[in-house]
């Protein structure tokens, strides 16, 4: 068994300050934190300032976004090499607000989660569908077709030990989540994904997180599923208060 595992994306919210703040909350919680594997992702500016001030508490910390590239004439990149040397454990990839906004589509999504992994970044591949493909009963196959545009480009060796994240682009920021049998059935269906694209062992190494709009109240319900390996959590991580019921809802 797998400790469960906690992502806090920030987005582009949150200060210096709401960060030290948000550490030394979490600090009376050590025992919490060392059953569950919390990381946090906060806007790229304060990732170099993590090191320091997670240097006494069981915490990592990733980034929302990497690079394609290694390097060169990018205004505005970050690469995966620059993401490991401030310590990075983990790189989102395909989050669906880039997707979305940025117009990432699978292609670059796949060439983001090689960069980050060819650095040793874990990447969080995030995968979802939107609520038009849903009604339409195309849940299953645009989360694999996300899927599959990495595991075509990679091998098994490789995709050992990387995180997806299922994120229904409907559940995001909106209040709204899938039923319990909904992302039963979408976790079910990537890690049967894995054992037929690569073996059981190999999909027993990835884990599979969900997000989209899970707060304590749901916590427990959503993040405790079978083939569920923890949270990606947005707007509740922001603030200790609504953040430490869901660690709480995982032990
Ligand atoms: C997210 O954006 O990754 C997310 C899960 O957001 P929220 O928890 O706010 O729905």
């Amino acid at each position: 068994m797998h400790k469960k595992r906690v992502i806090a994306n920030w987005k582009m919210n949150g200060s210096q300050t709401e960060i030290v703040a948000m550490l030394s909350a979490l600090q009376k919680d050590n025992k919490l934190l060392n059953q569950i594997e919390v990381s946090l992702c906060p806007p790229a500016v304060f990732l170099s300032s993590m090191k320091n001030l997670c240097a006494s508490l069981p915490i990592s910390w990733g980034a929302q976004n990497v690079s394609d590239q290694e390097d060169g004439a990018l205004t505005g990149e970050i690469s995966a090499k620059m993401l490991v040397e401030v310590g990075c454990r983990y790189a989102l990839v395909g989050h669906s607000e880039r997707r979305l906004y940025y117009g990432e589509d699978n292609e670059w999504v796949a060439r983001k989660w090689l960069a980050a992994r060819s650095k040793d970044l874990i990447p969080v591949l995030c995968v979802g569908e939107s609520l038009a493909q849903r009604e339409q009963g195309d849940t299953l196959s645009v989360v694999k077709e996300q899927l599959n545009a990495v595991l075509e480009r990679t091998h098994s060796t490789q995709f050992a030990h990387t995180v997806i994240a299922y994120e229904p682009v409907w559940a995001i920021g909106t209040g709204l989540t899938p039923t319990q049998n909904e992302i039963l059935e979408v976790h079910m269906a990537l890690r049967e994904h894995l054992v037929k694209q690569y073996d059981k062992a190999l999909s027993q190494t990835v884990a599979l997180l969900y997000g989209g709009s899970v707060k304590g109240e749901n916590a427990a319900q959503l993040l405790n599923l079978e083939n569920v390996d923890g949270g990606l959590i947005g707007g509740a991580s922001l603030k200790y208060d609504t953040f430490a019921p869901i660690l709480r809802a995982l032990v």
